[in-house]
């Protein structure tokens, strides 16, 4: 799949202005390159990127997350909101927004497992920074 190769993002850490960190990754198709990884602080950018895959099919796009299925709720000027495939069936209220390169979990919690058992090899793969709605940090 050609546009695999052609899908390089480079990365900031997150902490690049509170911290000074210089922290740098690439990442391309399913491979992240560690361009600077000493970070100035102790968490780790890393931990909020995460592949997440779409579906070719433009009429019916699909996004697979952790192989859970999410249906392409509605499309937004500057975003896309994407509902569990089992919203109708099981009354699954996971939920996200995705947004340029980022997947915002509005609601991460499925009322079922995880079954997407497809092959991934076939979709188009992507990294994503992961935000969650609740912070991981609750400010004193
Ligand atoms: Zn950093
Ligand atoms: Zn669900």
């Amino acid at each position: 799949m050609e546009h695999q190769n052609i899908d390089r993002t480079s990365w900031r850490c997150k902490y690049e202005r509170r911290k000074k960190c210089k922290a740098r990754l690439l990442t391309y198709g399913r491979t992240l390159k560690i361009m600077r990884g000493e970070h100035s602080h102790e968490s780790f950018l890393t931990d909020d990127l995460r592949i997440i895959y779409f579906t070719h099919g433009k009429k019916y796009p699909k996004l697979i997350i952790d192989r859970y299925e999410f249906m392409l709720e509605r499309k937004y000027a500057d975003k896309t909101a994407w509902t569990c495939k089992y919203k109708e069936k099981k009354k699954c209220k996971a939920r996200l927004l995705t947004f340029g390169r980022t997947v915002k979990l509005m609601n991460s919690t499925h009322n079922h497992i995880a079954d997407f058992n497809g092959d991934v090899e076939s979709l188009i793969s992507t990294f994503v920074n992961i935000e969650e709605k609740e912070k991981s940090y609750i400010q004193l």
